[in-house]
């Protein structure tokens, strides 16, 4: 409740700044370049983990859809074959591109058995994990990057908009054809990215 009221004073003060009918407009249009992280913090900060409880819901038309020449989802997020998987996959042509789902910071990049190569992106309270990258992980001047090998980089620490390319579907870890698997994170528990989906397309026109 606290926490709540704190969030509540804190877009009371951005406001005062703005034409209460243009808020939401400005907020648009500001947050990706400059202090999105901060009001996406703010805003994330006041909802719940369910997508759908979200009261503020002109938020997600800042979200972007991950892959840019999406074929299907081939597995959803859920129990699978005695297991559990946490993301959900979306088959794409190997080497199109994934987009960052919303504007944050790149805080890792790393390479394993499973998930392959691999980036999350921090938005506020948010983390989105992408899996399958086709390419690898550097080091260099003291920093690691994902890069496609050709050309396309990101650092750990980078701050990357919504929509923004920043790998390339690939095959690398475990899976038996090109896709990404996406998981998301809220507060450190995992959410059903479809969900999520679901939300944008909901406030999306
Ligand atoms: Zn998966």
């Amino acid at each position: 409740m606290k926490k709540n009221l704190q969030n509540f004073t804190g877009s009371l003060t951005v406001k005062r700044f703005f034409r209460p009918r243009q808020i939401l407009l400005l907020v648009l249009s500001i947050a990706i370049v400059a202090i999105g992280p901060y009001l996406q913090q703010q805003l994330v900060k006041a909802q719940s983990v369910l997508p759908s409880e979200i009261a503020t819901g002109n938020l997600w038309r800042e979200a972007s859809f991950p892959v840019e020449n999406f074929e299907a989802y081939t597995s959803p997020f859920g129990p699978r074959g005695g297991d559990f998987h946490y993301g959900l996959d979306l088959a794409a042509p190997e080497g199109s591109y994934i987009r960052n789902w919303w504007g944050g910071q790149v805080v890792e990049v790393w390479e394993d058995g499973r998930c392959g190569t691999g980036a999350i992106v921090r938005s506020g309270d948010w983390e989105h994990i992408y899996c399958h990258l086709r390419g690898r992980v550097q080091k260099a001047n003291g920093g690691r990057y994902y890069t496609d090998g050709e050309g396309l980089q990101i650092w750990q620490g980078q701050v990357v908009p919504a929509g923004a390319r920043i790998a390339r579907v690939g095959m690398t870890g475990r899976t038996t054809g090109p896709h990404l698997h996406w998981g998301l994170k809220y507060g450190g528990r995992w959410v059903d990215p479809a969900l999520v989906l679901r939300e944008m397309y909901s406030h999306q026109s």
